[in-house]
């Protein structure tokens, strides 16, 4: 029997962490196999959420399967576009065709072919781009396609995509769903103090509204101000703005000309004198973001180029400044205390890493969270192993995206200070000059951007074909012959992304 049981968990936040935070773990406390319990989310009705965050990973089909959404359902409520990927625009070097496509689908290998081993058997001068010639998803993506066809199912696609969305209506969504379908109980009220008990856990919250709110354990949602993990608790902060430079962005939003404009699949990413620009495609409009670095460009200067690159006039915009903070917290489970979402930690939004960090957060949660407050001590140590790891290596992969540029502004030239290198990343450069990135050389962090990512942006930005490459069979126009046999397949199946979106807000997946 259990001495002093953990029934009932209390979420702090309201925003897209909070909620999808919310919806997982009532949905597991709900399963045969899960532990039983209560989820309540207590939300500012003052301090709004952060309102950005649109892009998402593959990973978040599997969330919303498993909380009980449907396809159609979470594409009308969000306004969503799909998402197959980004292309880096003006990385390498910034002339006017410098560009290259990172992919949710990973490389393909087929019939006995080793693309890799042909493309470095090429020349320099012959090869093609990294990414076309090791899928076709990325020449899809410019000529319009969409992932999947209005037959397949919910959340199954002919190519792996993720989505572009609106934030505020998918925290809205979470909310409507998760208190009408999975037993949520809901407090909008703001926390004012933290009671801790003796021995330093967190006992209970004192609201404005409901005063005392007692809990076994206690999920911090609350964005950059981290009430629980931080400030009641005292976690530090650890700060990586020596290392990504990016303290500001500024977002807008822009409508399509008309209600049939094409829709871009993939989130563009245009490298600018002292950060970059995300411009990615809902339904109805355009997201758009500068992220900058304050000590290389001011906030008016930032505005200008945001709007220029947007295409918009100041009076038709309504820019937003926000500051972001680079780094973590150097414990992310403490006690009976976890933090998801931005009061764990933040990293510019370059791979749109935050949202699949926090489903995979609240899915270990899931699958650690003991019954007993006597087991915490086990629960969080093995919690706090595996994202110790996380974020150094998301740290890392960004990272990357500057170091190789041969870019000549201050900004990029500061990025390409060793000093402000992560740990290992220049030994595994090094190791890069002989071999490509294998398994081996990245151990757990796999498990967030793979080896087969590191190749895509390591050979998109013109690193050289390793001196050390591995031997295939074939011959390259072969292969590319296979490819272009694919690619006439996959436009002859898909839809174009604007049709396949407007055809689920009419008719949803189904037989037309
Ligand atoms: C510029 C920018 C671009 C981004 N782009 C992406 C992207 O493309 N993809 C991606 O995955 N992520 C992105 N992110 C990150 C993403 O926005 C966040 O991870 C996500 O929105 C989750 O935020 P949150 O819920 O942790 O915090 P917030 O949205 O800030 O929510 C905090 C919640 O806590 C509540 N709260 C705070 N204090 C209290 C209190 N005392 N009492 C009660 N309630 C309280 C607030 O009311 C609010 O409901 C981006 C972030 C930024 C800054």
């Amino acid at each position: 029997m259990p001495q002093r049981p953990i029934r009932n968990i209390i979420i702090v936040g309201g925003g897209t962490a909070g909620w999808l935070s919310a919806c997982l773990l009532a949905s597991h406390c709900k399963t045969e196999q899960g532990r039983g319990g209560t989820v309540t989310l207590i939300e500012s009705p003052s301090i709004p959420t952060i309102g950005v965050g649109e892009g998402t990973w593959p990973t978040m089909r599997q969330s919303l399967k498993r909380i009980g959404l449907t396809e159609t359902d979470f594409l009308r409520a969000t306004t969503a576009g799909l998402k197959q990927g980004s292309r880096f625009i003006g990385w390498a070097d910034g002339s006017a065709d410098d560009h290259y496509d990172h992919p949710f689908s990973p490389p393909l290998d087929a019939h006995g072919f080793d693309p890799f081993a042909l493309w470095c058997a090429m020349g320099a001068e012959q090869r093609p781009a990294f990414a076309d010639f090791h899928h076709v998803q990325a020449r899809l993506c410019a000529a319009g396609f969409g992932p999947k066809t209005p037959l397949q199912a919910d959340y199954e696609g002919h190519l792996n995509y993720g989505y572009h969305l609106d934030a505020g209506a998918f925290a809205s969504l979470l909310c409507q769903h998760g208190t009408t379908n999975l037993g949520i109980r809901h407090l909008r009220d703001d926390v004012l103090d933290v009671g801790l008990d003796e021995d330093g856990a967190i006992g209970h919250l004192i609201c404005q509204q409901s005063g005392r709110v007692d809990g076994d354990f206690f999920v911090d949602c609350t964005g950059f101000s981290a009430r629980l993990i931080g400030t009641a608790l005292g976690v530090p902060f650890r700060d990586c703005n020596h290392i990504l430079f990016a303290d500001r962005a500024i977002a807008v939003q822009k409508p399509h000309a008309t209600a049939d404009a094409p829709l871009s699949c993939q989130t563009h990413a245009t490298a600018q004198k002292a950060g970059w620009i995300w411009d990615i495609a809902l339904k109805e409009r355009r997201g758009l973001g500068h992220v900058y670095a304050s000590d290389f460009l001011s906030d008016d200067e930032a505005q200008k180029i945001l709007l220029e690159h947007a295409g918009m006039k100041e009076a038709e915009a309504t820019p937003r400044l926000l500051k972001i903070k680079s780094g973590y917290r150097q414990s992310l489970w403490q006690k009976n205390c976890v933090a998801i979402g931005l009061s764990a930690g933040f990293f510019e939004p370059l791979e749109a890493s935050a949202l699949m960090l926090a489903e995979l957060s609240a899915q270990a949660l899931c699958a650690l969270l003991p019954l007993d407050h006597g087991d915490l001590a086990i629960a969080s140590r093995r919690y706090n192993q595996r994202f110790a790891h996380f974020w150094p290596a998301i740290l890392k992969f960004l990272k990357l995206h500057y170091i190789l540029s041969r870019r000549t502004e201050p900004f990029w030239l500061a990025n390409r200070d060793a000093q402000s290198w992560p740990d290992d990343l220049a030994e595994l450069l090094a190791l890069w000059r002989d071999q490509p990135p294998l398994p081996d050389h990245l151990g757990a962090e796999n498990e967030v951007f793979s080896y087969l990512s590191y190749r895509y942006v390591l050979y998109g930005m013109g690193f050289a074909a390793p001196r050390n490459p591995p031997r295939g069979q074939g011959a390259p126009a072969r292969w590319q012959q296979m490819l272009d046999g694919l690619m006439g397949r996959m436009e002859s199946t898909l839809p174009r992304h604007r049709d396949l979106i407007n055809h689920v807000h009419r008719h949803g997946f189904q037989a037309i």
